[in-house]
């Protein structure tokens, strides 16, 4: 029979994760396939790992992983997918934003022969009207910079063939935007429409900060347009500059030079000084991007998993 892994990366999702099971075991009861469920704890503070455990005990079918700290969602995401081995694997969060019910259609759609297929939110319930529009924007900025067309309006909820598992497996950067590397992965892609629920229990472990950090880490991954930007913007300073030292020169050639114009040159110094920091972050942004990669660190470290009974038995 054919297999699938749900991989649910979890941090401090204690209140809401026994809801969230039961509700995917009676998806579960539903497929003909062998299904089995991979809770990841990123490190949770909270009852979290005490509840994935419990599951285990009672129910043959849940295997859980623990990361020895907070690695955040994109490498908990990782070390569930590295340790996933199934013919389709599903990747959703813990707090039933994205409805577990959808992997039925998934999985209908990954028999008809596409390889990832992934949900879209036509709505978002129980979110605010800044984070939808800043959600919103983001996704349209990064269709301009990037080459890898990213669809809109599309979270990590979404289930993945072997062959897009084992390409997603081979990318190793440290840098990891999940949603644009899924994306990256290509092959048949499908895209299914779905209203996303408010979440079941707890809040979100995403502020505006970390969102912030998120689009540009996003965008340093998929785009080295910035750093392009940075080179017009120097181009067209200087050229302002030529353009107004001439006019400058004219002016001391035909009427004299009069010691004037303290306002324009502190504009100036103030102006070039702005962009040129400006630059050099970015350039910095690219830098620190870099040196972090090289260090070649390990992307996670595990401190517990264990495997579904289920799967032993075979
Ligand atoms: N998550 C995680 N590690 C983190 C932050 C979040 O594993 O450091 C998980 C979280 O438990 C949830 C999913 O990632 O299952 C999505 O997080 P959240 O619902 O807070 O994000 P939002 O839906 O608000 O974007
Ligand atoms: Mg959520």
């Amino acid at each position: 029979m054919q297999t699938l892994t749900v991989v649910v990366p979890a941090f401090n999702e204690g209140t809401g994760l026994r809801e969230f099971h039961t509700r995917l075991m009676a998806v579960f009861d539903t497929l003909d396939m062998n299904c089995s469920v991979l809770y990841v704890d990123d490190g949770s503070r909270d009852d979290t790992w005490t509840v994935m455990e419990s599951l285990r005990a009672v129910d043959a079918r849940v295997a859980t992983l623990k990361l020895s700290r907070n690695f955040g969602k994109e490498l908990a995401l990782t070390a569930g997918l590295d340790t996933a081995d199934a013919d389709a694997v599903v990747v959703i969060d813990a707090d039933l934003q994205d409805p577990p019910e959808l992997i039925a259609q998934f999985v209908a759609a990954w028999r008809e022969g596409f390889d990832v297929i992934y949900g879209t939110r036509s709505t978002r319930a129980g979110e605010s009207a800044l984070k939808k529009f800043t959600s919103a924007a983001f996704y349209r900025v990064m269709e301009r910079l990037s080459h890898t067309p990213l669809p809109r309006d599309t979270g990590d909820f979404r289930l993945l063939d072997r062959r897009a598992l084992d390409a997603l497996k081979q990318v190793r950067e440290r840098q990891r935007f999940m949603k644009g590397l899924f994306a990256w992965v290509g092959f048949r892609q499908k895209s299914i429409v779905y209203k996303r629920d408010p979440r079941f229990a707890g809040s979100s472990k995403f502020n505006y900060w970390r969102l912030w950090n998120f689009a540009i880490e996003g965008i340093t991954s998929f785009s080295t347009v910035p750093l392009r930007l940075a080179t017009y913007a120097g181009l067209l300073t200087a050229f302002a500059a030529f353009v107004f030292g001439v006019f400058v020169f004219i002016k001391a050639v035909f009427y004299g030079d009069v010691v004037r114009g303290y306002p324009t040159l502190l504009l100036v110094i103030l102006f070039l000084g702005g962009v040129q920091l400006m630059a050099l972050g970015l350039i910095g942004e690219y830098l620190g991007r870099l040196y972090m990669e090289a260090k070649r660190r390990p992307l996670y470290l595990i401190d517990e998993v264990h495997r579904a009974s289920a799967e032993k038995r075979q």
